[in-house]
């Protein structure tokens, strides 16, 4: 298996640090969470610091921006602004050669079934303009699994797996979020994932604990293709590593 982390366990540090440590540590891949300094277009505006991805052999995806985004929002200047920096995420991922790029598929304010149904058209057409400007930059573009909260778009596995085939595009299956579910398992069905999210929890909320603190069955995560550890700090990615290699029968 591949494995990384999430950028969000070094967050605030340069990009030549984490690939460093990333390096260090013997993962194959990171996730870069494109918020606060990483945010694409003020990445891109300065440029220069994108080089140093090409002097590590590090596999690549970005996490899009979604703080205060919503791309199935009833407002549409707010659709519009989160599809103009899922485009801009996508340029930076043409940029560093990234191999994929993932997002969320959006929420809504007001528990009622017919703004749901409404905000799922509205993410549905907005999300699949998305899928379509990255098949034009040769880019993987993939929505991931929200926690199982009726606010949430993609919160069952059923949801999940129609988004990704009415937008035309890839999964990112995010194991914990699948685990504050009844059925996480299902979620391994989803034929389209490219990769996949981990984290531990209760089963009830998605508490982002290293693998094992929680409730997760790590039998689930054996034998993955491509695993990132979302993790809050370094130490916790850590342990969470030889959890999984030890699940993998891998070596440190
Ligand atoms: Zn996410």
């Amino acid at each position: 298996m591949k494995c990384g982390f999430s950028s969000l366990a070094l967050f605030m540090n340069s990009f030549e640090m984490m690939l460093d440590q990333a390096t260090q540590d013997g993962f194959q891949c990171m996730e870069i969470l494109c918020e606060g300094p990483y945010w694409p277009r003020s990445v891109l505006e300065e440029c220069g610091s994108l080089e140093v991805f090409q002097s590590y052999d590090l596999d690549i995806f970005l996490h899009a921006p979604t703080v205060d985004l919503n791309p199935a929002s009833i407002n549409s200047g707010i659709r519009e602004e989160t599809r103009r920096q899922m485009e801009e995420t996508i340029d930076l991922a043409v940029k560093i050669e990234a191999k994929a790029i993932t997002t969320h598929p959006g929420m809504i304010r007001r528990l009622e079934e017919r703004v749901r149904l409404m905000a799922i058209d509205f993410a549905v057409e907005n999300l699949t303009e998305c899928s379509e400007y990255a098949d034009s930059r040769g880019i993987c573009f993939s929505i991931e699994n929200m926690p199982n909260k009726y606010t949430y778009l993609c919160n069952s596995a059923l949801e999940h797996a129609f988004m990704v085939d009415e937008c035309g595009c890839k999964a990112t299956v995010d194991m914990g979020h699948a685990n504050t579910t009844d059925v996480p398992s299902e979620f391994l069905n989803i034929n389209k994932t490219i990769y996949y999210h981990l984290s531990d929890n209760n089963g009830l909320k998605d508490q982002h604990l290293p693998l094992g603190d929680g409730s997760l069955d790590l039998n689930l995560i054996k034998n993955l293709k491509v695993g990132i550890i979302e993790l809050n700090s370094y130490e916790s990615v850590l342990k969470s590593k030889k959890v999984l290699y030890k699940l993998n029968g891998l070596g440190n």
